[in-house]
C-alpha cells in the first residue's frame, strides 16, 4: 500500500479536492481517481493490477503485493 503525500506530490501524481491522478505502480500509468465517482477505488485502466482510493484523509494505491 502507498499514500500520497500531500505535500511532497509526485511528478506524475496529483490530488485536488476529492479527486486525485496517480500514477500505477505496475505499469506506470497515469489516471484519475475520485472519492465521488469511484466509492470503492479505481483500478488500473490499463493493467487492472493496482487500485486507487480517494477519501477526504488519503489517497492509497493498493498493489499487487499488498494482495
Ligand atoms: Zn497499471
Amino acid at each position: 500500500m502507498r499514500y500520497l503525500d500531500k505535500n511532497a506530490l509526485a511528478h506524475n501524481e496529483d490530488w485536488y479536492g476529492t479527486n486525485a491522478a496517480v500514477s500505477c505502480t505496475s505499469c506506470g500509468k497515469v489516471f484519475i481517481v475520485s472519492a465521488t465517482l469511484h466509492r470503492k477505488g479505481r483500478k488500473c485502466p490499463a493493467c487492472g493490477l493496482c487500485t486507487a482510493t480517494v477519501t477526504k484523509q488519503q489517497v492509497a494505491i493498493t498493489e499487487p503485493s499488498d494482495l
